[in-house]
């Protein structure tokens, strides 16, 4: 059917690919004609082009396309002409939905193309209706907030058709493990609710589909799911497009990476305990070994318990760094022991009912994990220990993702169709070949195309770098200066500032001394992150000046990226410092160890191009249409006094710098004229 729209469609027109792409951005084309406010961007064709050419002949295209581009548009048009089954990643789920219930819609409308789409996201996104079903036999239905959030799921149950449980906004944090399933615990094809499960529905919707909209955790996850016996989405795509592919890498880690912590294994013990008095009562000492575990596991607890809490601790030796090994290893194996007891004991009664077997698979699942953490750290994998108040949590991760991703790309032999991959993202490198991005997730063989933003920077946006900001080193008077300059551009902006700092600690610092300083005397509301949820803190910044109050933001970490405020509601941008990665993480650590073992230099071939990208991105966060105009202010001397500067600054917009005082208030007072 779709195939058919297609050749009655362009019949008449030329047949290539790129030739038909160029067709529907013409001046009067398909774009034009659907969207009336649409005008050709030179950038925004050169990358579809290129898009379509990568599908023509199944290639690897890595594409960084500048803010303003177009980019989606530039991927989606010749994605969607080419026939094939289409798998779009991008790297949250709020992407997801953007990206799924707006853009995507609008462009099928537009080129009149009947094609089916689809949205998958993974499974803890989905009600579980077995574990709904059974969630009165646990703890924690006991719990009055519990009991509460619980009936508002049940009442919405019946009438979802997703069982998506975005569709209950403000659902807390603790009720969805308990409403949710993992691979573990789902009963999978012995289940009640197998014909209804909802995750089986949106896989089946997403294998149908000609479009499947998918994150990037769920793209490394579809490898797995032929494991669990369910057919992957990935081999039937002609072409996967990963969108915001910059965070590709640290997705990647993260879903490659083994953890297992102490809250997990008292959690298994309590359903241990749970299962085995339903099942088996009376057939083993359950009760006694279980006590036994949850004893073995509160005492090896207890062995990084000097360690501060809150910080993750590295790890190379045969313990965590400042651990004593011996102590480690012993409590390690009478862990080990309790398991491989309760193993061999549910081995003897596992075929009584299907849930003893489940439990000892379960129990196989940790004791093999467990095994990981006795032995020494490979040589490409990271190993650190999270130390919390109750829990500690180890994990284990390689270095990078080139590996997971190379094995992805390569096609299968004889694989129809031929695959093409498309990687974009306005931050994927700061030189013509992407090393940045190409390199760390093995993709050098790919062909890159860089296309630069349409907007006039030097005309929309300045920067300004503080000659007398005191030394980064000296936290507390640094915090103070970057305040004081924050307080003065937004007493002029009457607010319309946001504040982006590198660590916790500044954020804390900056933002007490601004909401002291301005809360009380100024009309302005002072924003700060941890205040209020991300949605509700940027849809209060977004609104600018309300009743007569304006509006300024001190946020840090998931706020470089994924923010964007057009028009003056944003005017003036402060980053507090250079975002060097912090250089006591162990994966920082092991990723540094890696390149001096290859002869590199760790910080000019690691280090700065990773400030670099940060940097980039939170830059981003300024300008954001072409009628958009503002300041950003990098409270950092270093930008200017050391060797290293000018690489940073080539790799921003090239803004208009300024370096005096004088500079700076002549550019506030530009800015306070231009709103409208
Ligand atoms: S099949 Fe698995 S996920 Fe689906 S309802 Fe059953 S236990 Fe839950």
């Amino acid at each position: 059917m779709y195939a058919q729209v297609l050749a009655q469609r362009f019949m008449q027109t030329p047949s290539t690919l790129v030739q038909q792409v160029q067709a529907a951005f013409a001046p009067g084309g398909w774009l034009e004609r659907g969207q009336p406010q649409f005008r050709p961007r030179a950038g925004q064709l050169a990358m579809a082009e290129a898009v379509a050419q990568a599908i023509d002949e199944a290639q690897l295209l890595v594409v960084e396309a500048g803010t303003g581009v177009g980019k989606t548009f530039a991927y989606l048009v010749p994605a969607l002409l080419s026939g094939y089954k289409v798998v779009i990643s991008t790297a949250t789920k709020a992407l997801q939905d953007q990206l799924f219930e707006r853009d995507l819609p609008r462009l099928l409308e537009q080129l009149g193309l009947p094609l089916r789409a689809a949205r998958l996201k993974g499974r803890s996104s989905y009600v579980c209706q077995h574990r709904l079903a059974h969630i009165h036999q646990g703890q924690a239905a006991h719990d009055p907030q519990v009991l509460r959030a619980l009936a508002q799921v049940q009442q919405w149950l019946p009438s979802t058709t997703s069982g998506d449980l975005s569709e209950l906004p403000g659902l807390p944090e603790d009720l969805l493990p308990l409403v949710t399933s993992t691979r573990s615990n789902c009963v999978g094809h012995a289940c009640a609710f197998w014909q209804s499960c909802h995750i089986n529905h949106a896989r089946a919707q997403a294998l149908d589909a000609e479009v499947c909209v998918v994150n990037h955790h769920l793209l490394f996850a579809d490898q797995q799911l032929q494991e669990e016996g369910v057919p992957p989405l990935l081999p039937q795509a002609g072409v996967v497009v990963v969108d915001e592919a910059h965070q590709l890498n640290d997705t990647g880690v993260q879903f490659a990476g083994i953890t297992l912590s102490t809250r997990q294994l008292l959690g298994f013990a309590r359903d241990a305990m749970k299962v085995t008095t339903q099942h088996a009562r009376g057939l083993h000492p359950w009760l006694e070994a279980l006590v036994g575990m949850e004893q073995a596991v509160l005492q090896w607890s207890a062995e990084a318990a000097a360690l501060p809490v809150g910080t993750r601790h590295p790890w190379q030796g045969a313990a965590p760094d400042g651990v004593d090994a011996a102590a480690w290893q012993c409590q390690l194996q009478a862990v080990g022991r309790s398991l491989h007891w309760l193993w061999q004991a549910l081995g003897s009664v596992a075929e009584a009912a299907p849930p003893l077997q489940q439990l000892q698979e379960r129990t196989g699942q940790l004791l093999q994990t467990l095994a990981l953490f006795a032995r020494p750290t490979p040589v490409d994998a990271v190993r650190w220990l999270d130390r919390q108040i109750r829990h500690i949590a180890l994990t284990q991760a390689p270095l990078t993702v080139a590996a997971l991703l190379q094995a992805m790309v390569q096609p299968a032999p004889g694989a129809v169709p031929r695959q093409a991959w498309v990687f974009t993202s306005a931050t994927l490198g700061d030189t013509p070949d992407l090393h940045w991005f190409t390199h760390t997730c093995g993709l050098q063989g790919a062909r890159t195309l860089r296309v630069a933003s349409p907007f006039n920077y030097p005309e929309q946006a300045s920067l300004y770098v503080p000659p007398y900001a005191p030394p980064v080193y000296a936290q507390a008077e640094h915090s103070a200066f970057v305040a004081a300059l924050a307080s003065v551009g937004a007493q002029q902006l009457g607010g319309r500032t946001l504040v982006l700092t590198t660590t916790l600690k500044a954020l804390r610092a900056i933002g007490t001394q601004l909401q002291r300083q301005l809360g009380m005397l100024e009309p302005i509301d002072v924003l700060v992150q941890g205040q209020g949820s991300r949605h509700a803190l940027l849809e209060r910044f977004r609104a600018g000046t309300l009743r007569g109050r304006g509006c300024m933001l001190v946020a840090s970490a998931t706020f470089w990226e994924g923010v964007d405020i057009t028009g003056d509601a944003l005017q003036l941008l402060i980053i507090d410092k250079l975002p060097f990665a912090p250089p006591d993480d162990p994966l920082v650590q092991a990723r540094s160890r890696q390149q001096e073992g290859l002869g590199l230099n760790a910080f000019h071939d690691y280090l700065l191009p990773e400030a670099a990208m940060a940097l980039k991105q939170g830059v981003g966060r300024l300008i954001r249409s072409e009628t958009d105009r503002g300041m950003v202010v990098i409270a950092d001397a270093r930008l200017l006094e050391k060797g290293y500067g000018p690489r940073l600054l080539a790799a921003l917009p090239p803004m208009r710098l300024l370096i005096s005082p004088a500079a700076w208030q002549a550019e506030l007072e530009r800015l306070k004229h231009m709103k409208k």
